[in-house]
């Protein structure tokens, strides 16, 4: 079965792990360097993204989580999402800058105008719930950038090869579609484009 690493220093990981596991994958909690070994994917949780980058320095993983997102697949929402962004707003922040997006952090408002919507997506069964927390906002996708699904006119749920990343939290609805989405896509073996 798939070995599948959620990214465990902060952010609602646990969430995550559990709608992978009832994807049938076997979960591992990274906090090291080390515990990237063998593993055929990695997900960065959503949480918040400068206190993230922060721990990811500290653990000394920066560079090797950024080494594998340019190997395997690899699959950020919300503040994972601003991770993997080639380019962030209003503040520049630093990124890994494998995914050639332009996203504005907290771009629909403050915590209290977080909401769940009901969005368009392009994977088959349509409409999906998207739950929004101090999401960032895709403004600019490279050429290269799949959208695979919209609100408000944005994207957002977006993949270039082996990257795939969501502005809101699929983890906390109950449909699992994204995440078997995302162990299709490590099935498959595409290799990244980018
Ligand atoms: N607002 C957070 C940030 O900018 C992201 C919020 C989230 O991950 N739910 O990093």
């Amino acid at each position: 079965s798939l070995k599948i690493g959620v990214v465990a220093l902060q952010g609602d990981y646990a969430a995550h792990a559990e709608a992978l596991r009832s994807s049938g994958t076997e979960i591992v909690l990274v906090r090291a360097t080390k515990e990237l070994a063998d593993l055929n994917g990695l997900v960065i949780p959503g949480g918040e993204s400068t206190a993230l980058l922060k721990l990811l320095t500290r653990e000394n993983m920066y560079e090797a989580v950024r080494e594998f997102s340019m190997a395997k697949p690899v699959f950020g929402t919300c503040a994972g999402c601003i991770i993997l962004a080639k380019e962030v707003l209003p503040s520049p922040q630093q990124s890994l800058a494998v995914l050639d997006i332009v996203v504005q952090r907290n771009a629909y408002g403050r915590q209290t105008e977080s909401r769940v919507a009901m969005g368009n997506c392009a994977l088959s069964g349509g409409g999906l719930e998207m739950v929004f927390i101090r999401a960032p906002c895709i403004v600019r996708t490279g050429s290269h950038v799949e959208i695979l699904a919209r609100y408000g006119g944005f994207p957002t749920l977006v993949r270039q090869g082996n990257i795939l990343a969501a502005t809101f939290h699929p983890e906390l609805s109950t449909d699992r579609r994204i995440h078997r989405f995302f162990c299709a896509m490590i099935r498959s073996g595409q290799p990244c484009l980018t």
